[in-house]
């Protein structure tokens, strides 16, 4: 489909009184938000955050409950005030604007839509209040119920819907207003995990058409890494890491950021020394040769390891027969079949617990032989 065409013509014919943002604000080249902060009493739900967005970018902000995402989006929205720091659309301050003068599209959780509207006339119903001629609000409509793929179900209640195609009818309502840009809290945490998957292809392929810009909260790493050209990770309300997927998944800036992209192993060990970019660690039966991340002065360090870098042998060797640094001998305490591959919890001789992932098929009980290359264990200080 060629990107926005559908929508693209429509704020040239409108009837609008007093127009609120639309479809021609979205030729922005940034969304600069600067140091924004909001508190709650003595809480601070969000501090600081800096990032500018180019026009189109698509923007995950990612990290664990009650860190601060939804605080940091409805403050993008204008639905919170700031505490500090302002928000600008180019030149444009709008951090002082109500949030229907900023004109950003929102799609939230629970879909929000009207139960006695139908399909057609909740998609409809942000052009109306705009002032939108019935003959333009008709196509737009029409031309947004396609992009989701809902044409048939424009005359029902949202009650007759699925959830997944209750979320399509608020992806529509959010994108009929070609909003200069579209807000998402944590749209897919309400579906089951088939329709999860499925309406993560869509938003993906929705954003590939029409190339809108796009915020998206979410506490799932997956979702995050799969759509996002750049994610913010939150923890506490303060900004943790911002790049794209690749770069935080293979060199997270800290434990936190490690922990939210799969890096299971988490183990504090005494540090031997460093030498060059190499950390030499050892503790808890362990050996092992892994990268420094950061400066490391203390004793100790602490080493993050995913569970899909270790690979997984059976083990041929008497126990307590000496190996080689990065090797771990262990036995398969917890299988679980992933359809792939299979997710082993093992049990170390030292006593430790590890994850790893193999697509060698492990019963519980197998004795293992685990392996790490130093480039894949990562060296980090102690909190
Ligand atoms: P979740 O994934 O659970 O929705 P979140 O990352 O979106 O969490 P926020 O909802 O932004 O987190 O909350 C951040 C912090 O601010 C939390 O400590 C929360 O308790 C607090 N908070 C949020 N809204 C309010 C409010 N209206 N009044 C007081 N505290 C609030």
């Amino acid at each position: 489909m060629n990107p926005s065409a559908p929508f693209s013509a429509a704020g040239e014919s409108s009837g609008s009184k007093k127009p609120a943002p639309s479809g021609r604000e979205q030729n922005f080249q940034q969304l600069r938000i600067e140091k924004i902060s909001r508190n709650f009493g003595a809480t601070a739900a969000l501090a600081a955050l800096d990032l500018t967005i180019r026009s189109g970018e698509f923007i995950a902000l990612l990290g664990p409950s009650g860190c601060g995402k939804s605080t940091a989006l409805n403050c993008i929205a204008g639905l919170l005030p700031l505490t500090g720091g302002t928000i600008w659309l180019d030149e444009r301050r709008i951090d002082q604007l109500r949030p229907e003068r900023r004109g950003f599209g929102m799609v939230f959780q629970n879909y929000a839509l009207f139960p006695h509207l139908t399909v057609r006339r909740n998609v409809g119903f942000g052009l109306k209040m705009r002032g939108i001629p019935g003959n333009e609000i008709r196509r737009r409509v029409d031309a947004a119920l396609e992009l989701v793929q809902l044409q048939a179900h424009a005359d029902k209640l949202p009650g007759r819907l699925s959830g997944g195609q209750q979320q399509r009818v608020a992806i529509a309502r959010a994108i009929v207003i070609e909003p200069p840009v579209i807000l998402m809290d944590e749209p897919l945490s309400n579906l089951d995990a088939k329709l999860r998957l499925e309406m993560r292809a869509e938003i993906k392929r929705i954003h590939r058409d029409l190339g809108r810009t796009t915020i998206y909260v979410t506490h799932d790493q997956d979702e995050a890494l799969s759509l996002a050209d750049r994610i913010v990770v939150l923890n506490d309300g303060r900004t943790q890491q911002i790049g794209p997927p690749e770069e935080l998944y293979a060199k997270p800036a800290n434990l936190q950021v490690a922990r939210f992209m799969g890096y299971r192993n988490i183990l504090e060990l005494d540090l031997e020394r460093v030498e060059g970019s190499f950390a030499f660690l050892a503790g808890s039966g362990l050996q092992l040769q892994g990268i420094a991340q950061e400066c490391l002065t203390s004793k100790r360090a602490v080493i993050a390891i995913r569970p899909d870098d270790i690979a997984i042998e059976p083990a041929q060797r008497k126990i307590n027969e000496a190996h080689p640094r990065n090797v771990i001998f262990g036995q398969a305490e917890l299988v679980e079949y992933c359809g792939r591959d299979y997710l082993v919890d093992v049990l170390a001789e030292s006593g430790v617990l590890l994850h790893a992932r193999t697509p060698r098929r492990i019963v519980t009980g197998d004795r293992l032989r685990l392996a790490v290359s130093p480039e894949r264990v990562l060296a980090f200080s102690p909190a």
